[in-house]
């Protein structure tokens, strides 16, 4: 969308305030100004050249674009998408992204990953001594994997060899560049995903397989919408998993477990892979209980879009709250954002016992042993 478009569009606000009912930035700082229609005005002044204020940008920048509001909203306005623009007008402007977030893109510039990782430590978590094979498909970690959430990266990994599929790693595989989109640095987005573009070209590769909801998002919408047109598809590990098991027709053991599922906003609301997950689960004989907010409405576990990095008490309450309506001791997540935020959430409330939190890929490795 144009800006003359996104202008457009914001005029379509009714000020209903149905947003506000489901907005997890709203309810927890109880501030209008943090609102998803409040935020619509923010972008629009921005937008039309008006003056910023420091609170104008936070609220901008504090949204986690979890896309509630946009579940809600009657008259269907793109809500995300204008307060992305807004972060893109403010960045240009040189007055965005904070400065927490330029610590963070100044670390990916430097150590190639989001986490700040010794990159000569990036495949730790590989189980086995690193040889370079030859695939068109291409397992890209992702930094959380790699260096904080390891056991998604080595079971995903271990699970992928286990069903016999072809396919690559990268010893240097640097990061996705979902960090530069987020904050508005497209200028910095364009670049880094021309450079594995181009690298995933050279490469023949022609699939890239992803554990990260992140990840999956950036490299299926965020490089073909700034660069025009992608050579690869992009498929997460839970859309593969399902028609693998039965194509190799693996019996996982039935291991009788029940868990929760957390459906993360960029699998499900963003890209409604809904069924996929469950499916996965299901195959493994693990019974699911679903949240009370689930599927479209769930609940945003709040590390997304630099909300940990730049907001950190934030993004607790928010991991905080969808926590208190787990009703179960064990919760399985198909992404190890939200699986790391939700474990440190568990943490610092002092409940990391009551609630087992696992990557889902884990589940089904142990299924088949
Ligand atoms: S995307 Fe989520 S956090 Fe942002 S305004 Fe909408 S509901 Fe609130
Ligand atoms: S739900 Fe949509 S129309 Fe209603 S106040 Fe929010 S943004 Fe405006």
């Amino acid at each position: 969308m144009n800006k003359s478009d996104l202008l457009e569009e914001l005029e379509l606000c009714n000020e209903c305030k149905m947003c506000f009912e489901v907005c997890p930035v709203y309810k927890a700082t109880h501030r209008e100004v943090f609102s998803p229609a409040s935020r619509l005005s923010t972008a629009k002044k921005i937008l039309s050249g008006e003056a910023v204020t420091a609170q104008m940008i936070e609220s901008i920048y504090n949204c986690c674009k979890c896309q509630l509001c946009e579940s809600i909203c009657p008259q269907g306005i793109s809500i995300t998408s204008i307060i992305h623009e807004a972060r893109v007008a403010l960045a240009e402007k040189g007055i965005g992204p904070t400065e927490k977030h330029n610590r963070v893109i100044e670390g990916i510039q430097r150590l190639g990953n989001s986490v700040n990782g010794d990159p000569s430590k990036r495949l730790e978590w590989l189980p086995e001594e690193f040889v370079q094979r030859e695939s068109e498909t291409l397992f890209f970690v992702g930094c959380l994997p790699s260096y904080l959430v390891q056991e998604v990266a080595r079971s995903s990994y271990l699970l992928l060899k286990r069903l016999g599929f072809n396919f690559m790693i990268l010893q240097d595989e640097g990061c996705c560049g979902v960090y530069f989109y987020d904050s508005g640095r497209t200028d910095l987005a364009r670049e880094k995903f021309e450079e594995n573009a181009e690298r995933f070209r050279k490469l023949g590769i022609k699939r890239v397989v992803v554990a990260c909801a992140g990840c999956y998002r950036c490299f299926k919408r965020y490089y073909p919408q700034l660069l025009g047109h992608v050579d690869f598809e992009t498929v997460h590990i839970v859309e593969l998993l399902p028609s693998l098991l039965k194509e190799k027709e693996m019996q996982p053991k039935r291991n009788n477990l029940k868990v929760i599922y957390q459906d993360p906003c960029r699998l499900g609301r963003m890209e409604g892979l809904y069924q996929q997950p469950r499916e996965l689960l299901e195959l493994c004989g693990v019974k699911i209980r679903e949240m009370p907010q689930n599927k479209e409405k769930a609940l945003c576990c709040g590390a997304g879009a630099g909300i940990r990095s730049v907001y950190p008490h934030l993004s607790l309450e928010l991991a905080s709250r969808l926590l208190d309506h787990v009703d179960l001791e064990h919760l399985v997540s198909s992404c190890p954002f939200c699986t790391f935020n939700l474990r440190y959430a568990l943490k610092k409330m002092g409940r990391e016992k009551t609630i087992k939190i696992d990557y889902i890929t884990q589940i089904v490795l142990d299924s088949l042993y």
